[in-house]
């Protein structure tokens, strides 16, 4: 019963070791390249010195020199940069990896020590969940007071949170557009069309303010590059330049839709998810619905409100049932009678009571309401009331 299912644990913490070190892949990768681009430019400068005619002046050479020098210590400083970042991802993970490890250590559930580690990990759930639902300062405050700052994605989040608002509020895909360029193979390697749909958006703005010419050319230099894999679209998008903004012609009227930006940010949204193997859905939900998996019952999606029970949480459709709707009905060997006043399962030691007009309920829900109504007990559906010595025990065979 103590025993910890490690294997169980760890096979949901898979993005907790893989975001850092997928940040700290595309970081060493990004110094790479500049790297390399500015050798390369500093190669040809050079060569294209040597090859010029002896007559040229001495101080154009110097000029060029100088200009490699000033180059060169810019790229000094992005990459001392570059490094301090990628020292902060390596430790990250190191902290993380630490933390897995832990668990390894634990002989029982019991353990105090056990218990303080799900404590940080609830931490850390409920950090990635107001994370991602923007509820940022209360989640930096948790970090801070707990010193979960290595165990927080918050520089990725707040990439999130400040590109979504571009596209939802600003109606802008500039920062979306550069974050696509900086990661264009990987967008590639998983097919995504998202910097399509930006660069579609940006074509459908300048149709709406009437600025023909300029959509024309735009469309020439960014949506005929993609013709091999969106060609009618782009066609669908050209066609669209005989469409005024307030078209009630349907595909048309689609594309020129405010609501368009919303996907785009969900989208967005996916895709770096996607990148970071990031699930969709918040750990805090996936958690909470193994165990409301364990507790759905035909009773709780009962049409009829007096199946439903009080202490429930499935059966509570506001709030946490909504997440257990999706899932499929737990499979019970043994049936637990649940009493529906305390919520507690009757069993020998609290047998089920039955009340003359049928219902039942707990031995000791009705026993406490006796000890308090002068040996009176009062049936919460009908407001029947009986004497307690009327109801009778029954026997679960
Ligand atoms: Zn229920």
């Amino acid at each position: 019963m103590d025993k910890i299912n490690v294997e169980q644990m760890l096979a949901i913490e898979e993005p907790f070791m893989k975001v850092p070190l997928e940040q700290l892949k595309r970081a060493v990768r990004h110094s790479q390249k500049q790297a390399e681009r500015e050798t390369k430019d500093m190669g040809s400068t050079v060569s294209s010195l040597i090859k010029r005619p002896a007559s040229v002046e001495a101080g154009e050479i110097d000029g060029a020199l100088d200009g490699m020098i000033d180059r060169l210590k810019t790229l000094k400083r992005k990459l001392e940069g570059a490094k301090q970042e990628e020292a902060l991802l390596i430790q990250r993970s190191k902290q993380r990896a630490t933390q897995l490890n832990e668990l390894g250590t634990f002989t029982s559930s019991a353990q105090p020590e056990f218990e303080r580690w799900c404590r940080a990990r609830l931490d850390r759930v409920l950090i990635d969940y107001m994370l991602r639902s923007g509820h940022t300062v209360t989640a930096q405050r948790l970090i801070e007071s707990n010193g979960l700052d290595y165990f927080a994605d918050s520089s990725l989040f707040a990439l999130v949170m400040q590109i979504e608002r571009d596209l939802k509020e600003q109606h802008v895909c500039q920062s979306t557009l550069q974050w696509c360029a900086d990661n264009r193979s990987a967008l590639r390697k998983i097919d995504s069309s998202l910097e399509f749909e930006l660069r579609l958006q940006e074509y459908i703005e300048l149709i709406r303010v009437r600025s023909t010419t300029a959509a024309i050319a735009y469309a020439k230099k960014h949506l005929v590059p993609w013709s091999e894999t969106q060609m009618p679209r782009i066609q669908r998008a050209m066609t669209l330049l005989a469409f005024p903004p307030d078209t009630q012609c349907p595909p048309y009227k689609t594309m020129f839709d405010i609501t368009r930006w919303d996907t785009l940010a969900k989208e967005f949204r996916m895709v770096i998810f996607q990148l970071h193997h990031l699930p969709s859905q918040p750990l805090l939900h996936l958690l909470l619905q193994t165990g409301l998996s364990a507790l759905k019952t035909p009773a709780c999606v009962s049409e009829d409100a007096a199946e439903h029970n009080r202490n429930c949480p499935v059966c509570q459709h506001g709030t946490l049932g909504k997440l257990a709707q999706d899932l499929p009905l737990s499979h019970h060997v043994n049936s637990n009678l649940v009493c529906r006043i305390t919520g507690e399962n009757m069993n020998e030691d609290n047998p089920p009571m039955r009340l003359p007009n049928g219902y039942v309920y707990s031995f000791r829900s009705l026993n406490d309401m006796a000890a308090k109504y002068g040996g009176k007990v009062k049936c919460p559906r009908t407001g029947d009331v009986f004497g307690l010595a009327e109801c009778k025990k029954l026997f679960i065979s």
